[in-house]
């Protein structure tokens, strides 16, 4: 199938060299070139274990791929806490999407034990030997979840940019302690959007100057840019509204809604796909957290990013560039043209405006809102007391924002809230939000949790609970401008 660059119709390749390269020469990212012209029978995946499932819509979405249903065993099997991968729970009015029940405790599991078997997989079958280094940005779980899926696989080198200061001391633990030979950790004096400019930057020039030509080395990402990234999030939506079905909850062909946690837009488009794919998905309902520059631009079509970077207590939305918006702008659009003018606004001037008409195909599909932390621990609080379920600050703001859906629209059907981390791995803010007022909190997030799982009786995943114990192997901290040379010179030693 053929894949094109979200600014040029003329950039075209295969679902296996769309996986290698990440992202397109020209800067853009890569979509299905006639995506609404993919045959795909959503009911006939309905029912279907979740990795049987999982093989059959990256099988459409990616069909050069000789061996998928082989390649989802190799990538899912045993790894998560649950044999269907995202159980789905009720809590009041919501369906909860459990996400995060895999080897690091976040949703970018999902995507990140699926990617490496995909890019060796397109390796192989292109002919290619040489090494692919990995580059990755993160905002704090999608390094933990790329280390995990990538270490000590042959061929494949992997160096993760996390800012400094930026992720809690559960996640920075979770990666500085990560062993393999193949693997860098660096810390960067800046934000997440820091990290991620340096890292696209590299890219950019690593093409320019062709610098690694005859080095036998071959950039790749782990970003949600990779369309390796994307395809396999599409399959929890399946899953949920197949969970549903079964229950009773939903009738077939009934649309239903979906509150997703956003930073870069990677989840939430994955739902749009599920959508052009067929699966009756009704609002997408994007939530934000006070970064709310996603907000902004659904409700007006001005994009800005030029406004303060907020710390808040969901960090892995803590994202004023959300790099995946640029495909859903071209889906709504249909003109790389006029995407690559916006896209050349955003980095010359930080801004852009959209038309009247690509804003209204908007706001036929999403919903935005967005949360404050202290709406966000409100909401932890409340539905803890109310429904007996614990969610994690990301969770929360999307579960406030299906509340903000429901009094906008007065709809009553249930709403199916992508959950995206486990409570334990932002456990500071999820236990200060339960706590009792004036009770005096632990200082150690360890002891935090314990604390946590003493008042909710909620178990601590056990990949967290075993982190203290374990060795510091990285401690590089560099500033953003050094980005460069760092790959250069790491390049050689992974
Ligand atoms: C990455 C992440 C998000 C945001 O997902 P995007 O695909 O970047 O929109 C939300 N919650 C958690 C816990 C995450 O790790």
């Amino acid at each position: 199938m053929e894949y094109q660059s979200t600014r040029n119709d003329n950039i075209v390749v295969n679902s296996l060299e769309a996986v290698l390269m990440g992202l397109s020469p020209d800067g853009g990212l890569f979509l299905p070139k006639d995506f609404d012209k993919i045959k795909f029978d959503w009911q006939e995946v309905m029912g279907l274990p979740t990795v049987e499932m999982a093989a059959k819509i990256m099988g459409a979405l990616l069909p050069e791929f000789e061996d998928m249903p082989g390649l989802c065993q190799k990538a899912y099997k045993g790894k998560f806490e649950t044999e269907d991968l995202t159980p789905v729970v009720k809590a009041g009015k919501n369906r909860v999407a459990e996400l995060f029940r895999g080897p690091t405790s976040a949703f970018k599991d999902v995507a990140l034990s699926m990617l490496p078997q995909l890019i060796c997989a397109a390796k192989k079958q292109l002919g290619k030997d040489e090494k692919t280094l990995i580059l990755t940005a993160t905002s704090g779980d999608t390094g933990k979840a790329a280390l995990e899926g990538f270490h000590d696989i042959p061929g494949i080198g992997i160096i993760v940019f996390y800012p400094d200061g930026g992720v809690s001391q559960v996640q920075r633990l979770q990666m500085v302690t990560q062993e393999g030979a193949n693997v860098k950790v660096c810390a960067i004096r800046g934000n997440f959007d820091d990290a991620q400019t340096g890292v696209k930057n590299v890219f950019a020039k690593a093409e320019a100057e062709k610098v690694f030509e005859g080095t036998g080395i071959a950039l790749s990402s782990a970003n949600s840019i990779n369309i390796g990234r994307l395809a396999p999030q599409l399959t929890y939506y399946f899953k949920a509204y197949s969970d549903l079905l079964a229950r009773g909850e939903i009738k077939a062909g009934e649309k239903l809604d979906f509150a997703v946690p956003t930073g870069n837009f990677g989840d939430i488009l994955a739902g749009y796909f599920a959508k052009t794919l067929g699966l009756p998905v009704g609002k997408l309902i994007c939530a934000s957290n006070a970064n709310n520059v996603l907000f902004d631009f659904l409700t007006t079509g001005h994009y800005d990013r030029k406004r303060p970077f907020i710390k808040t207590t969901s960090p892995s939305m803590d994202i004023l560039v959300s790099s995946n918006l640029e495909r859903m702008l071209y889906l709504a659009c249909g003109d790389a043209a006029r995407v690559a003018g916006w896209m050349k606004d955003l980095s010359e001037k930080g801004c852009y405006d959209v038309d009247e008409d690509t804003l209204s195909k908007l706001k036929e599909t999403f919903f935005a809102a967005y949360a404050s932390d202290e709406t966000a621990a409100e909401t932890i609080k409340k539905v803890f007391e109310k429904e007996g379920y614990l969610m994690d600050t990301h969770t929360a703001v999307a579960w406030n924002a299906t509340e903000q859906y429901r009094t906008a629209t007065g709809s009553d059907a249930p709403i199916a809230v992508l959950s995206t981390a486990s409570p334990y791995k932002f456990p500071q803010a999820v236990l200060s939000a339960i706590a009792e007022k004036g009770e005096a909190l632990p200082q150690d997030e360890f002891e935090m949790m314990e604390r946590l799982s003493e008042k909710t009786g909620v178990a601590i995943p056990k990949n967290l609970a075993g982190l203290k114990s374990r060795k510091v192997l990285h401690t590089d901290c560099i500033e953003p401008g050094e980005i460069f040379n760092y790959v250069m010179q790491k390049s050689r030693e992974i």
